[in-house]
Formats: C-alpha cells, structure tokens, sequence
C-alpha cells in the first residue's frame, strides 16, 4: 500500500533527515514510527502526502508513484491528524467536521450526517458536542475532532504525527483504546508518529524504530520488546 524506495531526504541547510529508507506498510496495516525526537519520523510522514519532497529515491502509494500524483488528490486519499490539530475557531465542531465532504461537493445535509457520524465513531456525541465551537472543547475531545474530521472523506490512508501527544495521561490511554477499536472498525493504512515506546507497541501491528534519520527494527511488538 505504501512503498519507500531508497528514500533519502536533505534540508536546504544540509541536514540529512532520512537516509535511504527502505520499507513497506501493507493495506489496513498500522505502523508506529518511534524514535527520539529529531531522528527523522515527521519527515518521513510528511513526504507521503508531498508536505515535502524526497531529495532521492521513489515513493509508492497503491503502485503509483506519488511523484506523479496530483498533491491535492493525493491529500483527498490520506488523512492527517497533528499534535495540535488546527479547527476553524468561528466553525461549531459539526461543521468543522463536514468541511471535506463540504469541499468535495456533497450535498449539504448528507455532509452534516457524515460528519455526525464520524463524530459518533470518534466517541463526541454530535447531539451534545456539534454546535460547540473548538474553544468550549478540551485538548482531548478536539484531538478527536481531529481524527472524525482526517476520516471524512474515507482515505484509505492515515496519517498521525503524535496526535495523542499533548493531552494528559489519562485521556491519551483512554484516546489510544477508542483508537485502537476504531481502527478495528475502518481498518486504515495507518503510519502513526510516536516518541513514547508504550504508545508504539500498544497501538502498532508492526513498529519502525528509528534511529538518526535510518529505521534500525522493523517488526512486530513482541519482537521488538525481545530484542536485546
Ligand atoms: P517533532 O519532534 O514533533 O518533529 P520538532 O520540534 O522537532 O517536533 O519539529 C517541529 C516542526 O519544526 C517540524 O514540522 C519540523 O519539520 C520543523 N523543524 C524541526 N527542526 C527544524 C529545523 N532545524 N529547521 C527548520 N524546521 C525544523
Ligand atoms: P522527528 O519527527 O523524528 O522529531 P524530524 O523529521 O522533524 O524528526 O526532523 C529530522 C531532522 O531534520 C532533525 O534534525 C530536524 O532538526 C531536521 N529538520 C526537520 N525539518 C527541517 C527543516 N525544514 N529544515 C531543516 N532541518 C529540518
């Protein structure tokens, strides 16, 4: 599904951020990239859905290489949640969330019940929460805006650069399970950003651990957490 190809990517400044990456991410997998902060994992995501270019090497999604995608249809077939997922402030949480299918021409009714019930899947009844505004939310719940809003055009790909990253423990380990049986339900192409190793080994079917700018394991929980 996704495919890196002897990915390397330089910034202008000569920082080397991914060195010759080589992996792959099957359908309706999901891969959790963890590391220390700096070693590369952010660029990698951001050079799926052309955020940034690769200096060298090739990069695949479905079999077509994305050099050769049209970036804004490209983005239509990958969700991308944030840290701090940005919402329009003046938008109640309804319609933040039905802004893609918005944008992609649906009618304006079978927009907001789509959005409805992504915000249902999330775990935010939209009865209780669609006509807030951002402000009236927590950290917590607008990360979950975040992910009904990323799903709302039904990717078959999502991104997720520590998503869960800035709310308190307690609502992370109570995100990370509504996720987990979220992604059993829509089973998701999923690279997801971490730098806490409990996250990566409770949420990932396989985790890439990085080191600086080269992935140095690649494998299933259990044999990550048995390596010595
Ligand atoms: P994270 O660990 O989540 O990547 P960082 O603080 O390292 O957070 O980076 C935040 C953002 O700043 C990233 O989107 C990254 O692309 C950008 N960034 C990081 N380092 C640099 C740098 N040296 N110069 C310019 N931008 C940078
Ligand atoms: P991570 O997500 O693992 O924290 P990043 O991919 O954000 O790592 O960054 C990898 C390396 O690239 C770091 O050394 C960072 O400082 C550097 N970097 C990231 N973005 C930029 C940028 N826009 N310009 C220059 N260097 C950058």
């Amino acid at each position: 599904m996704i495919r890196f190809e002897q990915v390397t990517k330089c910034y202008p400044d000569g920082t080397t951020a991914v060195d010759d990456l080589s992996f792959e991410v099957t359908a309706g997998e999901l891969v959790t990239l963890v590391g220390p902060s700096g070693c590369g994992k952010t660029t990698t995501m951001k050079m799926v859905n052309r955020l940034i270019e690769p200096t060298s090497g090739r990069i695949f999604l479905d079999g077509q290489d994305i050099a050769a995608a049209d970036p804004v249809e490209l983005r239509r077939r990958i969700g991308y949640v944030i840290q701090q997922v940005g919402l329009f402030p003046h938008k109640t949480v309804l319609e933040n969330t039905a802004t893609v299918p918005h944008l992609l021409g649906w009618k304006r009714s079978t927009a907001r019940a789509r959005a409805a019930e992504l915000l249902d899947l999330v775990g935010l009844d939209p009865r209780t929460y669609g006509d807030r505004y951002p402000d009236q939310l927590s950290g917590g719940q607008r990360q979950r805006v975040g992910v009904a809003r990323a799903l709302a055009a039904d990717p078959p790909v999502l991104l997720m650069d520590e998503p869960f990253g800035a709310v308190d423990p307690v609502v992370r380990d109570h995100l990370q399970s509504e996720f987990l049986k979220l992604q059993a339900a829509v089973r998701k192409t999923v690279l997801f950003v971490t730098h806490d190793i409990e996250e990566a080994v409770r949420l990932g079917d396989r985790i890439a651990v990085y080191g600086q700018g080269r992935i140095e394991q690649f494998d299933a929980p259990a044999a990550v957490l048995g390596a010595p």
